[in-house]
């Protein structure tokens, strides 16, 4: 099967081109950077509205080229599309442009939660059949499992995002974004701090420790310590609550996923907790970690040979999709 992959929820207009049979994904992605500041929902808008036809175009001539002849149909059998976690107005045009192809191409249309595909394509390169998924992505943080029919939100933020969280603080101290990397590179540099860790059972809380890092660093704290702790802490609390999850699911399988998934102190983390049980880790490769339409096009070609499309007056985009409002369709039914 040959999907055609678009994603754009946030900062990436992505498009991809996955082939089951060679396991093949091409990626073309173009990213928004904001001039200063976050995210801005209408510019990410508007950059989604202008990169979007390119990078189409871009992953369907490679398509051409690599199956087919150049003057021939793109050789497409679905194209899936990110319905969802995200934000509305590139949602909108994202949810449009993946209806105009479908149409065009004359082929049927999936709609993919954007969540549930970070945790896909981990278990998907890892060839794990039912792992525990920590999702530490920019706007989201939670840990998936799989029972009855749907991923289950075991354990969740109860504020923001993982990414977003430390986005807030390298802005207040003006780095540009995206933070993540800057304070995995100061981070090398520093010594512990007393921050708060806050996890109640299976959740965590990410504005304490944001409050109190911002308010260290006005406070003269070496910017290096503050990034040291700050990665303690945050990914501490995130590997705390993975093996939780673990032990709860009895589960001996954990991938990660999502764009902070890249930061190389929480897989160390992480795969010294699974070693220390006995579990098998997996962080795919950067990739696919960060938002790419990449994981669209694979979990897509899943649910299209599951039977699992949409008719276009059914196929709406919506911000707030979460991954247990999926039904599960493309995996046997015989699992729980
Ligand atoms: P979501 O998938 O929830 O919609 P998103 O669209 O914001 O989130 P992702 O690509 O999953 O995007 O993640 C982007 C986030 O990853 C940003 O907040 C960025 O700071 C963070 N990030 C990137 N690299 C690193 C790193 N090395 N260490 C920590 N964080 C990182």
């Amino acid at each position: 099967t040959r999907v055609l992959g678009i994603e754009g929820t946030a900062w990436a207009a992505s498009a991809a081109v996955s082939d089951s049979e060679s396991d093949d994904v091409f990626i073309e992605t173009d990213a928004y950077q904001p001039e200063s500041g976050g995210i801005h929902p209408r510019e990410a808008a508007e950059h989604m509205h202008e990169a979007i036809p390119r990078v189409v175009e871009r992953a369907l001539e490679y398509a051409r080229e690599t199956f087919a002849g150049p003057d021939s149909a793109p050789p497409i059998h679905a194209v899936a599309f990110s319905r969802g976690p995200g934000l509305g107005p590139c949602l909108r045009i994202v949810g449009t442009a993946a209806r105009a192809l479908a149409q065009t191409l004359e082929v049927p249309l999936v709609g993919v939660n954007h969540m549930v595909a970070h945790l896909e394509i981990g278990r998907h390169t890892a060839d794990f059949d039912d792992p525990v998924c920590l999702n530490a992505s920019g706007a989201n943080a939670h840990l998936l499992a799989y029972r009855n029919g749907r991923y289950r939100v075991l354990g969740e933020t109860m504020d923001t995002g993982v990414g977003n969280a430390i986005d807030k603080f390298t802005r207040h101290v003006g780095w540009s974004h995206p933070g993540g990397p800057k304070v995995e590179a100061a981070a090398e540099d520093g010594e512990y701090v007393d921050l708060p860790y806050v996890v109640k059972g299976m959740d965590f809380s990410f504005s304490g420790i944001m409050s109190a890092a911002k308010q260290a660093y006005d406070n003269g704290t070496p910017v290096e310590d503050v990034c040291y702790s700050l990665q303690e802490n945050v990914f501490g609390m995130l590997t705390e609550v993975s093996e939780r999850a673990l032990s709860l699911t009895g589960s001996d399988e954990l991938v990660l996923g999502g764009g902070v998934g890249q930061n190389a102190r929480l897989r160390e983390m992480l795969a010294e907790m699974c070693n220390q049980r006995g579990a098998e880790f997996h962080a795919p490769e950067p990739r696919f970690l960060r938002d790419n339409a990449g994981m669209i096009a694979v979990l897509g070609a899943k649910m299209y040979e599951a039977g699992d499309t949409l008719v276009l007056e059914e196929s709406r985009v919506d911000p707030n999709f979460r991954p247990d409002q999926v039904p599960v369709t493309w995996r046997p039914t015989a699992e729980s």
